[in-house]
């Protein structure tokens, strides 16, 4: 019967069969977890007092093997008696870290329970409980893994230790022992580091800042990011307070009290290579907590403790040089100090071998003011101005079949910008040009052709191909993202690190192949043993065709435009200049068939700079950099892969098959060779250059009227699709080369010889006076504009009569 069979299976699940199974579940498990823990601990290192003194140093090599820094924490430690450690920051710590510190033997069963809970749920070890005797143990005595036999030793270890010891001592060995990163050990060099005294003389302010730094030490640092560090500040004045530490009124004092750090400003490094030291440095601390699974403190320490040799790709050559280019002021339009006493502007470089992602140099700032400071060329995160327009706009684009040759209208656009908004681009020459090629809006660094393109090809496909290329930091979600037709122009929300500008550019250098950059090539332990290789990635962006085009585009830049600095470099460049609105940022990246480098400059706080430009002092400070770089480097060019036609001569008006005409334009001839993709060289002939008679008088279309004399055959363009001017009135340049839509009206009826009439007169007088002061004429209602002086001299008038006549 059903009924029957369902009333026993509830009978097998009473509650009293549950509270069995559990307990004999609970007393295998502690049964098993007993046996594990003494099988663990049995080869747990001796317990060694003298090993609390540790730290083997790690060596950090160049490309060739030789070393450029020794990393150990000893030389950074200034051991002081607990005596000297105000009560405070004692306080500070035990409050943070370990609440029951001197009332427990070394471990903290209910936290263990704790954290055992939390470790199951989230499978794996991912909070520690530790009390300060194990954090001791763990530094002092174990690698820092994160497994569960670890976890056993270093709970043996801390019981043995309290045994051994009173809790002043284990105190004083914890504050002198633990990292306070920018490579501080110990309390009384933290002190030094970021307030600039003696431990003894800290504020409780200070002191609760010191003891929020440890638990991450590059994370919680006051120089990485003050607002994070003074959170945690406060979050242990509060628990100082309800523990009864302190009073709630000096809690709320400390809280208000003012922290003058010391500044980043501090005896230059005691290594070679800095910038690229530091760098080496914390990525190796990043792949360490990635791989390793390990905190961000125990992978510092590891670093500095454990005698590691770590190869790196550094060519010391080139760095020196860049770091030497980087320090001299004579490569600065002005050098000013800031309130942090550090000079402004700053730069960063970074140079990298494209084909093997390796980079050669790396370098931070003008100068290196403190270890594991801020490091520019990898952590200034600036908005990259027009070097952007490549990597997110034509690389795309000439992949989606645009080419060199394709011709865009530089004329006023606008587009809706949100909530009823409109935005109208603008050119960094205040102009619009009319009908260009893509290459020459390369080369001229022409905004508006760069937003047009990118509207046309999908903010997503443009954003999709930069990733590709290396750009690691878009924004693409929230309300202030990336995906905006400003992206063409290097307006984005989070910015661009040197870095990965440099990377990204590197791709196209390699043939449309992405390398990632590297640094650290394979890590030895003090055994011999190697821990980690670098597996170089090398991923597909583009094809080496595409990668051509836009190569062959960005050497035009040098060629013939804003970066016409580098022209007489001994290799081919092929670069592009950036800078941004104000003048806050200036960029030159570019590269040769060897190398890809990148410089950028600005003001720490993003200033307007005068008399800078992308492709001035960074172009010039690269030019420097690379002329040592290439000293010994053989002759090569860039290869042109095979699928690539050309040079082919098109019209550069309509980007096709030029005709007579394209050659008879009164501007001269407007052809130039392209190369192309095979397939997509023009199949059709020039229609924008047309013909027609035009009455030189009036500068209009002849009619039978006018006198023979007066007319002449003219070559004209003729837009396939009309410009639309500005809302200030402007219109392109190029359209005083189009041909007239309207008849001459002057000669209306059979000729006649007679002198010109006043109105004609006043005209004319009109037309010459301003040719005469060769200025704008806005207001003159008198003018009618009619177009006599289509060869004036000023280019500001022939826009405002072009326009006049345009809207006659
Ligand atoms: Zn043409
Ligand atoms: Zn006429």
């Amino acid at each position: 019967m059903p009924k029957k069979k369902k009333k026993s299976k509830y009978r097998f699940f009473t509650w009293y069969n549950i509270l069995i199974f559990i307990l004999i579940l609970l007393v295998i498990g502690f049964g098993s977890g007993m046996g594990l823990f003494l099988y663990y601990v049995k080869d747990a290192p001796d317990f060694d007092p003298s090993k609390l003194k540790p730290s083997e140093t790690s060596m950090v090599l160049d490309k060739n093997g030789e070393v450029i820094a020794e990393l150990h924490g000893e030389q950074n430690r200034i051991p002081v008696p607990i005596e000297q450690v105000p009560k405070n920051l004692i306080n500070a710590f035990i409050a943070i870290e370990d609440q029951y510190f001197y009332s427990h033997r070394g471990i903290n069963i209910r936290s263990i329970i704790g954290s055992f809970a939390t470790n199951l749920m989230h499978g794996g070890i991912r909070r520690g409980a530790s009390t300060i005797t194990q954090q001791l143990v763990k530094t002092a005595f174990l690698s820092p893994e994160q497994t569960w036999k670890r976890k056993a030793q270093e709970a043996w270890l801390a019981i043995q230790l309290e045994r051994h010891y009173t809790k002043d001592e284990i105190l004083e060995f914890y504050l002198n022992q633990i990292y306070f990163g920018h490579s501080a050990y110990g309390v009384e060099s933290a002190a030094n580091t970021y307030f600039g005294k003696s431990v003894d003389k800290l504020s409780l302010a200070e002191s609760a800042m010191l003891a929020g730094v440890t638990k991450g030490p590059e994370y919680y640092s006051p120089y990485s990011n003050f607002e994070r560090a003074k959170e945690r500040q406060e979050v242990i004045l509060n628990t100082m307070a309800e523990l009864g530490f302190i009073s709630e009124e000096e809690a709320r004092n400390a809280k208000n009290e003012e922290l003058n750090l010391k500044g980043l400003k501090q005896a230059a490094a005691d290594y070679k290579a800095p910038y690229f030291t530091d760098y080496v440095i914390q990525e190796l601390a990043t792949l360490f907590q990635k791989e390793l699974g390990i905190s961000e403190s125990d992978a510092y320490n590891k670093i500095y403790t454990e005698g590691l040799e770590i190869y790196t790709t550094v060519d010391m050559k080139i760095q020196e040089a860049a770091e030497q280019v980087l320090a001299d002021p004579e490569n600065y339009p002005y050098s000013k100090n800031d309130e942090s006493e550090i000079v402004q502007p700053q730069a960063a470089a970074v140079i990298i071998d494209h084909h093997t992602g390796h980079i050669k140099a790396l370098v931070g700032g003008r100068e290196h003011y403190r270890k594991l400071g801020f490091n520019r060329a990898s952590q200034a995160f600036r908005q990259p101005g027009s070097t952007f327009k490549p990597i997110i706009v034509y690389t795309a684009a000439v992949d989606m079949g645009y080419t060199a040759g394709t011709v865009i209208d530089d004329s006023p656009v606008s587009y809706s910008a949100g909530s009823g908004g409109v935005w109208s681009p603008k050119n960094y020459t205040n102009d619009f040009k009319g009908l260009t090629t893509i290459r020459k809006a390369v080369a001229d660094s022409v905004n508006i052709i760069a937003i047009k393109v990118f509207s046309e090809i999908g903010v997503d496909r443009g954003i999709e191909y930069a990733q590709k290329l290396g750009i690691n930091n878009l924004v693409l979600t929230g309300d202030k993202n990336d995906r905006q037709l400003s992206a063409a122009l290097g307006g984005i929300t989070k910015g661009v690190t040197p870095l990965e500008l440099a990377s990204s550019f590197g791709t196209l250098a390699n043939e449309g192949i992405h390398a990632e950059p590297v640094a650290i090539l394979k890590v030895v332990d003090k055994n011999g043993r190697t821990i980690f290789e670098n597996k170089p990635e090398q991923t597909s962006a583009v094809s080496k065709q595409v990668a051509f085009i836009v190569t062959d585009m960005l050497r035009s830049v040098v060629r013939e435009g804003t970066g016409w600095r580098l022209a007489d470099f001994p290799f081919q460049v092929a670069g592009k200049t950036g800078t941004t609105s104000d003048d806050k940022d200036v960029w030159w990246v570019a590269y040769t068939p060897h190398l890809t480098g990148v410089v950028w400059m600005g003001h720490d706080e993003p200033t307007y700079m005068r008399n800078v430009a992308g492709g001035f002092q960074p172009a010039l400070m690269w030019k420097q950099i690379m002329t040592v770089a290439h000293q010994d480097l053989p002759a090569k060019q860039f290869e042109r892969p095979e699928g690539i036609v050309g040079p082919i001569e098109i019209c550069i008006d309509s980007g096709k098959i030029p005709t007579e005409l394209c050659k008879r334009d009164p501007r001269g001839h407007r052809t130039r060779g392209e190369y192309f993709i095979r397939g997509t060289q023009p199949t059709e002939h020039c229609d924008i250059h047309v013909e027609d008679f035009i009455d030189t008088s009036t500068g209009l279309l002849a009619t039978e009227f006018c006198p023979e004399e007066l007319v002449e055959r003219t070559v004209f363009i003729k837009r396939n699709e009309p410009y639309t001017p500005s809302p200030t009135g402007q219109i392109p340049l190029d359209a005083k080369y189009e041909l007239p839509e309207e008849y001459c009206d002057v000669h209306d009826s059979e000729p006649v010889i007679a002198p010109p009439d006043e109105d004609d007169f006043y005209d004319w007088l009109n037309d010459n006076i301003n040719d005469w002061f060769n200025e704008n004429n806005n207001n003159n209602g008198n003018n009618n504009g009619n177009g006599k002086n289509e060869n004036d001299n000023g280019q500001n008038n022939d826009v405002e009569n072009n326009h006049r006549r345009h809207n006659r």
